[in-house]
């Protein structure tokens, strides 16, 4: 078992993990390849071009090399009506066929996998595996947890990823790791050039589209507030990011 407080990129937040990058990275590629993908939509290239701008210059913080390179992400759509994206450990990443009417614009898409590709650098995922194992399973079967296969088990790493939908939990991700991931997924998405003025604005609408029926996105990235208050406060920084990068 691995065991280890390490701090969260530019946040400096100290967090303790139980489960290593490669535990998650391995149960991620098995969910993965299990899900049903649309093999022939074009927007795939929009997904991936967009993915790999937000990627490359995310990888300028990785200190504990948690992101794959380039050339080892897996990008699909997602055959699923239900508004949802996701980024796993490991480097896969999905956008349902759903999500499209809410994020059609290469800015709407950044903001999304700005801020999921950020859980992922932030390893919000080995923080919410380990807290679910340990409340579903106990301690002791933690460290069983990668080759036991039981629809518990899976239950457990699925909601840690921020999915879950099938078994009927869904557990929001943390004030905490929300804020990390939208600080830090607004940064990645100015200084790959897009406009992070789109967060807020993705947000708000997001939020006032699903307040009658919430997707599995909302439910596990609830958007209040309190959200787009701190997005409008990072924005600065954010901007001040882009010109840094965008001067000789
Ligand atoms: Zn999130």
């Amino acid at each position: 078992m691995f065991t280890g407080c390490e701090t969260v990129p530019i946040t400096g937040r100290s967090q303790l993990l139980i489960i290593s990058n490669a535990e998650l990275s391995a149960v991620a590629a098995g969910e993965f390849s299990k899900m049903n993908k649309v093999s022939n939509d074009p927007r795939i290239e929009q997904i991936r071009r967009v993915g790999l701008n937000i990627l490359t210059v995310a990888r300028r913080d990785d200190a504990h090399g948690v992101l794959p390179p380039a050339n080892k992400w897996e990008f699909a759509i997602i055959d699923d009506k239900s508004p949802n994206a996701f980024a796993m450990p490991g480097g896969k990443i999905g956008f349902n066929v759903g999500m499209f009417p809410y994020a059609a614009t290469d800015d709407d898409i950044a903001v999304i996998l700005g801020h999921e590709v950020a859980h992922v650098l932030s390893r919000h995922s080995s923080e919410r595996v380990s807290q679910v194992l340990l409340v579903q399973l106990g301690a002791v079967a933690v460290d069983h947890a990668t080759k036991n296969q039981s629809a518990r088990t899976r239950q457990a790493w699925l909601t840690g990823f921020g999915l879950g939908a099938q078994f009927g939990m869904l557990l929001p991700f943390s004030r905490s790791h929300e804020s990390e991931a939208d600080h830090l997924g607004l940064i990645f998405m100015a200084r790959a050039g897009y406009n992070p003025e789109a967060a807020p604005l993705f947000w708000r609408r997001f939020s006032n589209a699903s307040s009658t029926k919430p997707p599995e996105f909302f439910s596990t990235h609830p958007a209040d507030e309190t959200r787009i208050r701190q997005l409008q406060a990072w924005m600065s920084e954010a901007k001040a990011q882009a010109n840094s990068l965008s001067k000789p």
